[in-house]
């Protein structure tokens, strides 16, 4: 072995600190609420400092076998039951996962399950707007689904005539999202999820960036349309706590209406030498660290501290899109019903007004349509700011330098 590709000698604990300190230099610094996705800055240091403390008291242990660390086991269950009451279902009613994209997988393997065994159906399909997740897409192809995709209507919403229409007999699960990502939009759930619910398809609502925030908005009063368990025909939703929950990366539940649903989850596999294997999500060995943090955060805000969370949140984003939409050519597209959205210019080359934001150090996103934001709570601190920098960009931008739109987008 090379010394460059594998370390011959280990080297002091200071020097292993000190490289790695210099190669973050060039990360992204989401303290400063310049960047709009990918790490949320909750702005309470008291909640950094305790998941923190928790999570690193937790990095040992393995959530493989919760009957080793009943703590462990308390953990899960009692997030999942936090989250089951936020939407409305039964206290054990789903489980816990590592983030959206395997509470996706899940969802998607759970139905194709149902679909396979109840229905019959060897190659079924998933239904869902073109807004929907990649990760929906990705468990397609992971699980050999296909997934049909419908336009959406021109409130960016999913269309529910063109979701009806994509329905046929293969048809194993419908997607809508609370809200999708591009535009920040909930769909009409309730319409969707009463199709699929006439057709005996299952109904999932991806609420991967709502789940732990539309139900604290509709506590503080915003009109919120519904989304929930208290939509008949909704079957599962997906809601991740390391986005709107605040706890660190690794963290989402999957939650059902019926509890049996969960049990379609669970691997078990007793043929092998090595004994009994049971699994009740993708992963075999699990980290605790991040459960151990959200469950913490859990504890520390309460319903009364999501609720100070949201309202933060909420003024970021009326500050903002009132900024945005004060300048001239510029606007929010449609009417988000979140946090999230998606803006630009209808005179002006938006992705070069990007390029001028960049060089003021902010990092929006760009999706096709234009550039994205995602809000937290200390984007509020940056208001003014964001607004009249925005401001100069739209009068002082050049050509677009061309960068590609790319999710999570701080394209290189
Ligand atoms: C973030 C997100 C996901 C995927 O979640 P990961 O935690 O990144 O795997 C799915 N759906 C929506 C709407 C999201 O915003």
């Amino acid at each position: 072995m090379t010394s460059e590709r594998f370390p011959h000698s280990g080297v002091p604990a200071a020097d292993v600190l000190s490289t790695l300190a210099e190669m973050r230099g060039g990360d992204l610094d989401w303290r400063s609420g310049r960047s709009f996705s990918l790490v949320y800055n909750p702005d309470d240091p008291e909640l950094e400092h305790l998941v923190e403390q928790v999570g690193t008291s937790f990095l040992h242990e393995n959530g493989l076998n919760p009957f080793k660390y009943p703590s462990l086991q308390q953990i899960e269950a009692d997030i999942v039951s936090a989250a089951t009451a936020l939407v409305h279902t039964e206290p054990m009613a789903g489980s816990c996962t590592s983030g959206g994209t395997e509470s996706l997988f899940l969802a998607v393997y759970t139905a194709r399950e149902v679909a396979r065994s109840e229905r019959g159906i060897d190659h079924p399909t998933v239904v869902a707007a073109e807004t929907v997740h990649p990760a929906v897409a990705k468990a397609c192809h992971y699980l050999g689904l296909e997934l049909v995709r419908t336009p959406v209507a021109a409130d960016l919403r999913a269309d529910p005539e063109r979701i009806a229409a994509a329905i046929d007999d293969r048809t194993a699960l419908v997607v809508g999202s609370a809200p999708c990502y591009p535009y920040g939009v909930i769909d009409p759930i309730p319409a969707i999820a009463a199709i699929a619910a006439s057709r005996g398809v299952l109904c999932h609502v991806d609420a991967c960036l709502g789940g732990w925030m539309l139900p604290f908005m509709e506590r503080l009063g915003h009109q919120v349309p519904p989304w929930d368990f208290r939509v008949e025909g909704v079957t599962s939703i997906s809601a991740d706590v390391h986005k709107y929950g605040y706890a660190f990366k690794g963290v989402s539940t999957v939650l059902y209406r019926d509890p049996a649903m969960v049990r379609r989850q669970w691997f078990l596999y007793s043929d092998w030498p090595g004994g009994l294997y049971g699994s009740p999500t993708t992963a075999g060995t699990r980290p605790a660290a991040a459960m151990a943090g959200a469950w913490a955060a859990i504890r520390f805000l309460g319903e009364e501290g999501y609720m100070t969370k949201a309202s933060q949140v909420m003024e970021a984003t009326a500050g903002f899109t009132a900024g945005i939409n004060a300048i001239d050519s510029m606007a929010v597209h449609g009417d988000p019903d979140m946090s999230v959205f998606e803006f630009g210019s209808d005179r002006y080359d938006t992705f070069a007004i990007g390029d001028v934001m960049d060089d003021h150090g902010w990092n929006l996103d760009r999706q096709p349509g234009g550039l994205h934001a995602m809000l937290f709570p200390y984007h509020r601190h940056v208001i003014d700011e964001f607004c009249s920098d925005l401001a100069d960009a739209v009068a002082n931008h050049g050509e677009s330098r061309g960068k590609a739109a790319t999710y999570g987008g701080v394209a290189p």
